[in-house]
């Protein structure tokens, strides 16, 4: 989270101000989700929003709960029968780059006929297939990607284009950790969803993107506070919506307007980005595997060639005020994570201490 926000939160957090400075009386937890405060809340985060990722107008922005993985198995609910015969649920091809994205497919399973159109799995995850060899069914409602692999630290150049491969299928993107860090080019997308934690605002809040034409195919199997067609008729407003969270987020998205917007917040990311990768490339103690082309902006995995020093590195960052660096218990090593609240000067102080750390263990 940005200090900013978060010291605006504390601010306002026993007495919210209304755009024109005047006092309601009471904190965003406490108000009514249909009153007019929070009403006003919810239409300005998701304006807000909309500019930011210069969302079409035939989209809907949804306010959900469940993260990420819930989404896994409220999208198939919801769009795998898109393309099936009535009473059908349908299929849905998957391409795995990543612990993600096989996550997805594994709990689409339970719903549809699923297939896997391309694998990295042999490259350990080091790379993104080729979009021209996908093996996309003619009959797939949808093609589900993850845009970047947070354990792997994958990430998608650019947003594969299915009708140029020649399928109709609805692309499906899990954009949890990526969102907001760079452009979206919502000309190839169908649906995107993220859990808000990672790079919109705390815990609790789930953002769904939809296509309209997409809405109203969901199996009668589907939970009534999950069918996006109901989601979408209320406003977000069906069942009680993560009140606070949508605040929290609605304060990181003006945020990021002050920054100067997505571009802005770009070419910081990139420049965070190089400023480690190519730390990590000059040494000769550290590495990490991922193709060049496809190295993920926000999450940075690298391993020390002597793993039998990791323990003494997580500890020296630990003094000197580097956390969280340890990689994820599935593939080991060090993963660093440069979300957009992440300044470059957090950067520069990893890199200094990683070459100070190679220098004094060399
Ligand atoms: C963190 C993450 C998720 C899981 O989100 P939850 O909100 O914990 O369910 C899903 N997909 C990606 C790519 C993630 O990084």
């Amino acid at each position: 989270m940005p200090q900013d926000v978060l010291a605006q939160a504390a601010n306002e957090m026993l007495d919210w101000p209304d755009a024109g400075g005047g006092r309601c009386g009471m904190g965003v937890m406490e108000m009514s989700h249909r009153g007019k405060e929070f009403m006003s809340i919810c239409a300005h985060a998701e304006a807000t929003l909309r500019r930011l990722l210069a969302v079409p107008g035939h989209f809907k922005i949804l306010f959900m709960q469940g993260g990420g993985l819930a989404e896994n198995a409220i999208v198939p609910l919801n769009l795998s029968a898109l393309r099936a015969p009535k009473g059908e649920r349908g299929r849905t091809d998957f391409v795995l780059t990543g612990s993600w994205s096989q996550k997805s497919w594994q709990e689409a399973a339970k719903y549809s006929s699923t297939h896997v159109a391309a694998s990295s799995q042999d490259s350990g995850f080091t790379q993104i297939p080729d979009p021209a060899g996908w093996q996309i069914r003619p009959d797939a409602s949808y093609v589900h990607l993850c845009s970047n692999e947070t354990i792997h630290g994958v990430e998608y150049p650019a947003l594969p284009d299915l009708k140029a491969l020649g399928s109709d299928a609805a692309l499906v993107v899990d954009f949890s950790s990526q969102v907001a860090s760079r452009p979206m080019d919502w000309r190839h997308v169908g649906l995107a969803f993220g859990g808000a934690q990672k790079n919109l605002g705390p815990a609790g809040l789930t953002v769904v993107v939809v296509r309209e034409d997409l809405l109203g195919h969901a199996l009668d199997i589907c939970p009534s506070a999950f069918n996006y067609e109901t989601v979408a008729a209320n406003g977000s407003m069906y069942n009680t919506p993560p009140t606070y969270a949508i605040y929290m987020a609605g304060l990181v998205f003006d945020w990021l307007e002050r920054q100067g917007g997505i571009a802005a917040i770009e070419a910081q990311n990139i420049a965070k980005a190089q400023t480690l990768y190519e730390a990590i490339d000059r040494s000769d103690l550290y590495f990490n595997p991922v193709l060049a082309t496809c190295r993920s902006r926000m999450n940075v995995p690298f391993f020390l060639r002597n793993e039998a020093l990791n323990a003494d590195f997580l500890s020296g960052a630990a003094a000197a005020g580097l956390l969280q660096l340890k990689g994820h218990k599935s593939v080991g090593g060090m993963r660093a994570s440069l979300y957009n609240a992440m300044p470059l000067a957090g950067v520069q102080a990893l890199v200094a201490y990683m070459q100070a750390f190679e220098r004094s263990h060399g």
